[in-house]
């Protein structure tokens, strides 16, 4: 991890880590439809979410878009 990391601006506010309080965080972008998450029957099941992956201790935030 490291090189990726940054500073990241989601809906006009800066993440930070609730748990370590880290500000540098990397991003992904994840595809919700895994056999799991469609068993489960979410409408959302099958959009992209974004991932931010908190640099320090791993700690990942998921944004689904509606
Ligand atoms: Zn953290």
């Amino acid at each position: 991890m490291g090189k990726h990391a940054k500073k990241t601006i989601v809906h006009g506010k800066e993440l930070i880590c609730p748990v370590c309080g880290e500000d540098q965080f990397w991003e992904r972008e994840t595809l919700m439809n895994t056999a799991g998450v469609t068993f489960l029957g979410f409408d959302w099941a099958n959009k992209p979410a974004q991932n931010y992956i908190c640099d320090s201790c791993g700690y990942v935030y998921w944004f689904l878009s509606k």
